[in-house]
């Protein structure tokens, strides 16, 4: 019974969107719906980019032929950018600040806000809701048919940005550099490259060729690379010629790409391991990084306790976006269709071991829950303040290029759908407002939970679910305690999988 939705769900997926559709919908969105405050500064500053973008059927499509496409809706319902995550000793214990301001986290508690908006429309009996009363007291159900697609502009950074170099020889237009080089018509229907594109490679600047030199008679896999300053994000190239290194140490990465060109060396992370994970090598070439591990967002400095967007979206489509919180109102985990991965180094092996290969044996999960076999796609089209993007226009404008500091939150909702943050915090705010608590984003931890105590105050209590009616619950942490089907999973998924998750400390969750 529990399969059905799903199945269908994934075979519609194929059929009702592209991923360049996808890509240009979100570009779309941020260049009409974001506000200027937040973007990058012209020529001096590069974000990511990130949003959860809704399928859903056209209303007359119910009896149409089998042989009929089906016709969908497509509309961005939650979006962020944002390159930063604060370090360890920024955390705060009221659940004021973001801790977390990558893109894909903040486009996703974006989406826990427009999913809080959604219950309320339902609990007011709304038609237009995207949730319709489940078969339990209290809880609720997405309305059939609609699917989420999840939109980076990047490949995650932490395992996914693993990604192996292959041999020039076997590969002349190197697979890696070129997916995200070439001309997206080319992209779609699989024409072979022109040598236009190798140097159309060099041209676009990116996180590939930021400071990076491609030598005469040096093949691209094995550029070198003249400082390794990115420590914001995605995927860096290495910093040495590795092309000779002994076969034996290419374990950590497969010793063959699928082409069955031989893996030379890997693209870098700034993402270090977790405590308790095996660690990398650090060895040159291809053995340099330990696939498959739990990360820490990459940084400099302030240790962070932030995972990698690898491994959160990982966890995601295992225990789905909504969250604990909400997981109260809900019959099954929201979970996402797909992933599309804007035009960027990607390697679609790498997404697909760190999103659901280091998941795929979990089981014993609670009813409803289950690891998904989310699509993955990659676009061939560039976003335009992406950093290579960026590169490339402004050529030998002297300064250096730096990532933008400002994070940029949008939700669906109606009121105050836009929240921009820099340092954790909504911009332009002071110590003293800090201080008062009279500043603080629309998705911190403690806004979101005081926008599910108001969903709960408009809802009379003999219509609430089981799970919030057993006890008195007060702080935050109680609440997310007491989500559990929610808790079994996640206890599950860290059993199986995810051990050496940090975790914050029980005291950083006790406001109420
Ligand atoms: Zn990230």
């Amino acid at each position: 019974m529990w399969e059905t939705p799903t199945l269908l769900g994934s075979a519609l997926t194929q059929t009702m969107w592209t991923a360049d559709e996808i890509a240009r919908l979100c570009y779309e969105h941020y260049q009409t719906r974001l506000p200027k405050q937040g973007k990058p500064e012209p020529n001096r500053e590069w974000t990511l980019l990130a949003a959860v973008v809704k399928i859903q059927p056209a209303i007359d499509q119910a009896c149409g032929g089998a042989n009929k496409p089906v016709q969908v809706t497509k509309e961005v319902v939650s979006m962020g950018t944002g390159t930063k995550c604060i370090g360890q000793s920024k955390m705060r214990k009221s659940g004021d600040i973001l801790n977390d301001s990558h893109a894909e986290v903040i486009a996703r508690r974006s989406f826990q806000r427009y999913l809080l908006h959604q219950l309320h429309l339902a609990a007011a009996l709304k038609e237009n809701s995207i949730f319709v009363p489940g078969t339990q007291r209290g809880l609720w159900k997405l309305r059939q048919g609609i699917l989420f697609v999840f939109f980076s502009s990047h490949t995650p950074c932490g395992d996914a940005s693993i990604i192996p170099m292959l041999e020039f020889e076997d590969q002349p237009c190197c697979p890696v550099s070129r997916r995200w080089a070439s001309k997206p018509s080319e992209e779609a229907s699989g024409n072979p490259e022109t040598p236009e594109d190798e140097k159309n490679y060099e041209d676009l600047g990116s996180p590939v060729t930021k400071k990076m030199r491609l030598e005469p008679g040096i093949p691209d896999g094995v550029a070198h690379c003249q400082s390794l300053d990115n420590q914001e994000s995605g995927p860096v190239p290495p910093t040495v010629s590795s092309s000779d290194v002994p076969t034996q140490e290419l374990a950590t990465v497969t010793g063959r790409a699928p082409s069955g060109a031989k893996v030379v060396d890997v693209y870098r992370t700034g993402a270090k391991c977790v405590p308790g994970e095996a660690g990398d090598s650090g060895k040159p070439g291809a053995a340099y990084h330990q696939v498959g591990l739990l990360r820490v967002k990459p940084g400099r400095g302030d240790r962070t306790r932030s995972m990698s967007c690898s491994d959160k979206l990982a966890r995601w489509n295992v225990l789905g976006c909504q969250g604990a919180l909400l997981m109260h109102l809900l019959e099954e985990p929201l979970y996402l269709s797909a992933v599309v991965i804007g035009r960027c180094p990607y390697s679609q092996e790498a997404m697909r071991r760190a999103l659901t290969g280091r998941c795929q044996n979990v089981s014993a999960l609670p009813k409803g829950f289950g690891v998904q076999e989310v699509t993955i796609q990659q676009s061939g089209l560039l976003f335009e303040q992406s950093r290579g993007a960026v590169q490339a226009k402004r050529a030998d404008s002297p300064g250096r290029l730096v990532p933008c500091g400002a994070a940029i939150s949008w939700s669906a909702v109606p009121e105050q759908p836009l929240d921009v943050t820099a340092n954790g915090f909504p911009q332009g705010t002071t110590r003293k407002a800090i201080r008062c608590l009279q500043a603080r984003s629309q998705i911190s931890k403690v806004e979101l939970f005081r926008s599910f105590q108001k969903l709960l105050s408009s809802i009379s209590e003999d219509k609430w679910p089981d799970s919030l009616r057993a006890q008195k619950l007060e702080t935050y942490h109680e609440y997310k305690e007491a989500a559990s089907t929610y808790q079994e999973a996640w206890s599950a998924l860290r059993k199986q999988a995810f051990g050496s998750w940090i975790r914050n400390p029980p005291d950083y969750h006790q406001f109420k």
